[in-house]
């Protein structure tokens, strides 16, 4: 296989972290089930222990980086919150993070343990709002810092790194990557990207600038609900080096049996993104029309705040919708208790739709709405989600 510059991510999702074709050789690589490799005398740079290296990740890494459009293979973790941490290891104690104020929870908890052990400041910001996200970046002396933003509960220092989502978890803001990217860029501060939501298909923040892009791959990459995984891309030779070297001292490793199974999950990642895709564009536009329904999210929908933005820089818009019924939080339990073919589940991105209402967890971010809905649509016909969505949406009224 030619492995040019030019192929198509549906290509290289198919044919990247192949064999070699040899006469007789498999067409997937093995899963090697070993803690330990042979080896005697001064270790060289080959496999010898399975917490620094194994070659069942390789395969999978080479894909996802590819996908991203990076220069070196993705780093693989042993979840999505691994790879979080991995990427925020570039805060230093003391220094000052912006993240967003709707980001997946566990994150934006992190961001919280990183300032109650580190001393670090965290900057929360709208993510839809650029000049708020800029001003975040800015020391508080600089003429560049909107003077709105002088004197507020931001301290004094220039950001370090900036952590943006988009579209958000789970409210669907979507940032000006670009813009924020470069602004990010021009002030020395590094930025890591969540790039779950939108996949590789649908973005690439590296090609903008990126410092480092993460996944949670346990969604849609792997996409079958059945495995546990992140992942960190870089271009950079230095943060590559240091994101493999963070792996193998905190012991944040894959099992190569999960890593095996999200390679196999990621050959179909763009027939499955493209269907649900398509089938959330779909239910999108039917809930935004339905008289049980007090409000959608969904950058495809003309009317949402992110559609604009979405439709510049995105390639589709994603999955997820968010949904708020009529009626509040105890119509929203009703509506979930209701459903024959959705899953009352956490997570998304898994072939089957799925969904929950998000402040059920005490620890989402109270500005989130408390009846809201977060629905991953899934690869389904959609004529039979959306009539399971409007048979327990009927029957809550
Ligand atoms: N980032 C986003 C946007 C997520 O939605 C999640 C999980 O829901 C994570 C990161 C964390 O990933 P994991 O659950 O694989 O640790």
């Amino acid at each position: 296989m030619a492995h040019g510059e030019h192929l198509h991510p549906a290509t290289v999702a198919v044919t990247f972290g192949r064999p070699p074709r040899v006469q007789g050789g498999p067409v997937n690589p093995p899963l090697v089930l070993s803690s330990t490799y042979v080896s005697q005398g001064v270790p060289g740079p080959e496999l010898l222990y399975t917490r620094s290296g194994t070659e069942t990740w390789a395969p999978f890494e080479e894909a996802l980086g590819r996908l991203e459009g990076a220069v070196h293979p993705a780093v693989v973790f042993g979840s999505g919150m691994a790879a979080v941490a991995a990427a925020l290891s570039l805060v230093p104690d003391g220094g000052v993070l912006v993240v967003p104020r709707h980001a997946y929870q566990v994150s934006l908890g992190y961001a919280d343990d990183l300032a109650k052990k580190h001393g670090v400041e965290v900057r929360r910001v709208d993510i839809a709002d650029t000049d708020q996200v800029v001003a975040a970046l800015e020391p508080a002396g600089s003429s560049r810092r909107p003077a709105a933003k002088r004197g507020d509960s931001w301290g004094e220092g220039g950001a370090d790194v900036a952590l943006l989502e988009s579209p958000t978890n789970p409210m669907l803001e979507v940032a000006d990557l670009p813009a924020l990217l470069a602004a990010a860029r021009e002030r020395g501060v590094r930025t890591v990207v969540d790039n779950t939501f939108a996949t590789p298909l649908g973005q690439n923040p590296l090609a903008l600038g990126a410092d480092v892009v993460l996944h949670s791959v346990t969604k849609y990459l792997a996409g079958h609900s059945d495995v546990v995984l992140g992942a960190c891309v870089t271009n950079d030779p230095s943060l590559d080096a240091e994101l493999r070297a963070y792996r193998t001292l905190h012991g944040s490793i894959a099992g190569p049996f999960e890593v095996w199974l999200a390679l196999r999950g990621l050959r179909t990642l763009h027939l499955r993104v493209e269907r649900a895709q398509a089938n959330a564009a779909v239910l999108a536009t039917r809930l935004a029309e339905h008289p049980a329904v007090a409000e959608v999210r969904h950058p495809s929908l003309p009317s949402d705040p992110g559609h604009a933005r979405a439709a510049r820089q995105m390639r589709g818009f994603g999955a997820i919708i968010g949904m708020r019924p009529v009626g509040g939080t105890a119509a929203a339990d009703a509506v979930v208790a209701a459903l024959r073919l959705w899953v009352p589940a956490t997570s998304l991105g898994g072939v089957e739709s799925s969904l929950e209402r998000r402040r059920r967890f005490t620890t989402e971010s109270p500005t989130v709405p408390e009846d809201l809905l977060r629905m991953s649509v899934g690869v389904e016909d959609v004529e039979d989600l959306w009539a399971d969505l409007d048979q327990a949406l009927r029957s809550v009224r």
